[in-house]
């Protein structure tokens, strides 16, 4: 549903600037920014995605989103809208990512270019209907998720003050290209947690491959996240040919052990071709396993492979002594291993502050539809 936008200043000739994420559109009379969900009526900017959802959610693991370290085995209940800050050519959610919405956010629809005659209902719900559902639902943490939950800014803020009265956490799964603004908004309301997509270290990758400016304010909103509190876990998707080198992955874990710490849970990720195909190859098992071992050598204690079968890479070892503390196949636990007040059994190092909130020892059944 259409709500004033907050972070805009007015121009002069009734043009708009927004900061609620980096791209910082300005945006003339009757036009939206590069996101496609704000739009500029008679000089004032409007968010059209308020509330405005693909679903009503759904059940996820938490470890799909991915977090690893942050209440192991919970189930998170995702939510998304559509729009994007970006536009990568191997989106996987471009469906929704892609995709603008109506005037009154009801329904979502296309301009790309075959895909003008279909479009989407959205389902609409106030704060209060959303976290009466999510309560229903048992789920103790909540994902703004699948599309790029910065741009839903004032539904973000919204339903976060709600969600904390019930103890549910939030996580943002997000591309982290926010503007010290919003950034600051998001942490007073009191996110909890998020997995920040950092896409490459290098500004060319930013703009050929995502359309976007530069890398920066990805890594300053990931510092700024940890360093208030925030939970922070970082994806990296590699794309063969295009940002995986040994030099990128080096540089890219030297800069999470340097500037977030190295009990960052990092997550490397197998790309496959997706939307317009950056790359025809997928991301080889090798790659992956270079990649763990490079961030692992650079000195991140908690190295994740994802969306291939690696024997470790879907654990979780002490970092002191290496000791098998969470055994996962898939999102599911092989083998949970560790002592009251998360005291390694090994060696008795004190994991409390790496692996945050409750351990959930029975974690099957977290999928489902709503
Ligand atoms: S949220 Fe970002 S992309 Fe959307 S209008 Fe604002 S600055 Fe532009
Ligand atoms: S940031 Fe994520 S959702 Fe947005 S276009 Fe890129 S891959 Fe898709």
């Amino acid at each position: 549903m259409k709500v004033k936008a907050r972070l805009f200043e007015k121009l002069d000739e009734n043009k708009v600037k927004c900061h609620v994420c980096a791209n910082e559109c300005t945006i003339l009379p009757d036009k939206v920014g590069i996101c496609r969900t704000r739009k500029n009526f008679e000089g004032e900017l409007y968010s059209l995605i308020y509330g405005s959802m693909i679903s009503s959610g759904s059940l996820d693991p938490i470890e799909k989103k991915p977090l690893y370290n942050y209440w192991p085995g919970a189930t998170a209940y995702s939510i998304a809208s559509i729009g994007c800050s970006f536009k990568c050519q191997n989106c996987q959610n471009w469906s929704i990512s892609q995709a603008n919405p109506t005037d009154s956010g009801k329904d979502g629809f296309y301009d790309l270019k075959g895909y003008e005659d279909r479009g989407m209902s959205l389902v609409e719900m106030t704060p209060e209907q959303l976290v009466k559902k999510v309560v229903k639902s048992g789920a103790k943490t909540l994902a703004y998720t699948y599309n790029e939950p910065l741009i839903w800014h004032e539904w973000i803020l919204d339903t976060t003050k709600l969600l904390k009265k019930e103890d549910i956490k939030t996580i943002l799964v997000t591309n982290g290209y926010s503007t010290p603004e919003a950034t600051k908004e998001l942490i007073e309301v009191g996110i909890d947690a998020a997995n920040i997509d950092l896409k490459s270290m290098s500004d060319e990758f930013y703009k050929t491959i995502c359309g976007a400016k530069s890398v920066q304010p990805v890594l300053d909103t990931a510092k700024r996240f940890k360093s208030n509190g925030i939970h922070v876990e970082i994806t990296n998707l590699i794309i063969p040919d295009l940002n995986d080198s040994d030099a990128e992955i080096k540089l890219l874990s030297n800069w999470i052990v340097e500037n977030l710490g190295d009990d960052t849970p990092t997550h490397f990720s197998a790309y496959h071709p997706d939307f317009k195909q950056p790359s025809m190859k997928r991301t080889p098992f090798e790659t992956l396993d270079k990649a763990y071992k490079i961030a692992k050598k650079e000195g991140i204690n908690y190295v994740y492979v994802g969306n291939i079968s690696h024997e470790k890479g879907g654990n979780t070892y002490c970092p002191n002594c290496n000791h098998l503390i969470l055994g996962r196949s898939g999102y599911r636990f092989s083998k949970i291993d560790i002592m009251d007040l998360k005291k390694c059994p090994n060696c008795q190092y004190d994991l409390s502050n790496d692996i945050k909130g409750e351990i959930n020892r029975k974690s099957s059944q977290r999928f489902s539809f709503f």
